[in-house]
């Protein structure tokens, strides 16, 4: 809470700084335009509120312990390791990385991978994503991206010039939903959507907000239209260690016909619970990846060396302990399996029906029972389940996040009455949102 509390004040003083410069106003236009329209953020916008209001955190996803031991130590062990640990390393990830990384993930994507070639080291899951919009979509090429999605394919697809065009993930009709594995991509729709200019389709899996791991059978379904159209495939597995009830995630490039034409995107943050570190990475057939190094070298150039050596330590652990218990790729999930079942039981506790995800560590929740007589004014024109986040956090002391923010502009209102609970944090931090779930529901059934 400290650092939160120290950030807002940052930034109260930068917004303050900030109004007083605009009053040396230029006469001509200042911004260029790739930034119009995609101004807002949720992120920046409900992070600051949470600390603002010191509110219980279960909105943005991260987690509020700490990464396991073998990783700190990993980092700490890296920055007393000597003047070339504080130095630049290789442009497109540091050679211990990366090498790791090639190793790890050739067992597993079933390809030899070439760990110079085949392999982008990034600042976050982040910038693999944007040097792969920049790199590859032109003005004007079409971009399929499966809804809800996590909210930055979408203003990246517009900075890059092309056109975000959507297909929905919807609930199955007819049944209870239950569980993230009842939301269903139409095959027809999906095709439908193709057209000539459509160069790629973004998926998630396991999927922010909703949790949804896809089946192999789905995957090979987006396979098989990727083939059948020559599309590119961007696949974001940021939580890719992270399934409940034994659901299983696929790696979409591991499909035949698929590695040549996938970009594979993952997180360290995600990975090790360390979200700060901003260690991301790219990974695909080289003939693709080159081009994407081209955005990276002319922007950023490298990412830090001492936490790409910790990142690169993490792998090689886990390679040796792949399967067994002590895998950080086994503790994790099996912990947090455990902080679902408590967020859910939190949930419908207080008559609030959990989707409940197969994989991340998000659980979204229908909110469209709950009667709230919004009394800010302010937010009138706003989202519902906007206005409704607002008043958790304001009047409750609870953060969460809109799920509509994972809608395109065009449908977000459709799907404005679900909110998003992150459980990647302490059982302390459940708990203190537990009370104030049920003081809540308390107060509501004694008026
Ligand atoms: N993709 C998804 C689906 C995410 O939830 C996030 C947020 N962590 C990212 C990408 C960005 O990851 P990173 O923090 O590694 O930049
Ligand atoms: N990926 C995280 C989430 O979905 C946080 C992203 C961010 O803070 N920009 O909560």
């Amino acid at each position: 809470m400290g650092i939160l509390n120290h950030l807002a004040a940052q930034l109260a003083l930068i917004r303050k700084i900030s109004i007083r410069n605009h009053q040396t106003t230029m006469s001509r236009r200042i911004h260029a335009r790739r930034t119009e329209g995609v101004d807002k953020n949720v992120w920046v916008e409900f992070t600051q509120l949470a600390a603002e209001y010191k509110a219980v955190n279960l909105g943005q996803g991260f987690p509020d312990f700490s990464p396991p031991q073998f990783i700190t130590e990993a980092f700490c062990k890296a920055v007393s390791g000597g003047p070339p640990m504080h130095q630049y390393t290789r442009a497109f990830g540091h050679p211990a990385l990366v090498q790791s990384l090639a190793k790890f993930f050739s067992r597993i994507v079933g390809h030899d991978i070439d760990p110079f070639e085949d392999i982008l080291v990034t600042v976050g899951a982040y910038q693999a994503l944007f040097c792969a919009f920049q790199a590859l979509i032109d003005e004007g090429d079409e971009v399929i991206i499966v809804e809800p999605f996590f909210d930055c394919y979408q203003p990246m697809v517009v900075m890059a010039g092309g056109k975000a065009v959507y297909v929905p993930l919807r609930p199955k009709e007819g049944t209870a939903v239950l569980s993230s594995g009842d939301w269903v991509l139409s095959a027809e729709e999906l095709a439908s959507k193709i057209t000539p200019h459509t160069k790629a389709i973004v998926i998630n899996t396991p999927n922010n907000p909703l949790g949804k791991v896809y089946k192999r059978e789905e995957l090979q379904m987006i396979a098989d239209l990727c083939i059948k159209h020559d599309l590119l495939c961007f696949s974001d597995e940021v939580y890719e260690w992270l399934t409940y009830d034994g659901a299983k995630h696929v790696k979409i490039a591991s499909l035949p016909g698929m590695w040549e034409r996938t970009v594979t995107i993952g997180s360290g943050g995600k990975t090790f619970s360390a979200t700060g570190w901003k260690v991301g990475w790219a990974m695909g057939s080289g003939h693709i990846l080159k081009y994407m190094k081209t955005i990276h070298q002319n922007s950023i150039y490298h990412c830090a060396t001492a936490a790409q050596e910790a990142v690169a330590q993490g792998f090689e652990r886990e390679h040796e302990l792949f399967g067994t218990p002590q895998s950080y790729f086994q503790q994790l999930p099996a912990m947090l399996h455990h902080r679902r079942e408590k967020l859910a039981s939190s949930l419908k506790g207080v008559g609030l029906q959990p989707i409940m995800p197969e994989g991340g560590y998000f659980m979204i929740t229908d909110i469209s029972s709950i009667a709230v007589d919004f009394k800010d004014s302010d937010t009138k024109d706003e989202n519902y389940d906007f206005r409704f986040v607002k008043w958790l956090i304001k009047e409750k002391g609870l953060a969460t996040i809109p799920v509509s923010a994972f809608y395109s502009p065009e449908h977000s209102k459709e799907f404005d009455k679900y909110i998003r609970f992150c459980f990647v944090k302490e059982n302390s931090t459940l708990d203190a949102a537990e009370e104030i779930l049920k003081k809540w529901s308390q107060n509501e059934s004694s008026h």
